[in-house]
């Protein structure tokens, strides 16, 4: 599983990093920056919880 995010769409609210810190940084604006593209099989699920409660629908999934 891979993950993507858009900076030109993320408001920088953290949610991302705060549900998945391992997957998901932040710029010094707060925009998201992926720490990994590619997810482990172990942060699958708080991965997929980051991409649904993201408020500005940045993230999404893409598939392998
Ligand atoms: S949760 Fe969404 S809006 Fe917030 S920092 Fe992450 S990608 Fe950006």
């Amino acid at each position: 599983m891979r993950v993507a995010g858009d900076r030109e769409i993320c408001m920088g609210a953290g949610v991302c990093v705060m549900t998945a810190e391992g997957t998901f940084d932040q710029d010094d604006d707060g925009i998201v920056v992926l720490a990994f593209d590619r997810v482990s099989a172990n942060e699958e699920k708080v991965v997929r919880n980051a991409v649904r409660m993201c408020p500005s629908g940045a993230l999404r999934i893409v598939a392998d």
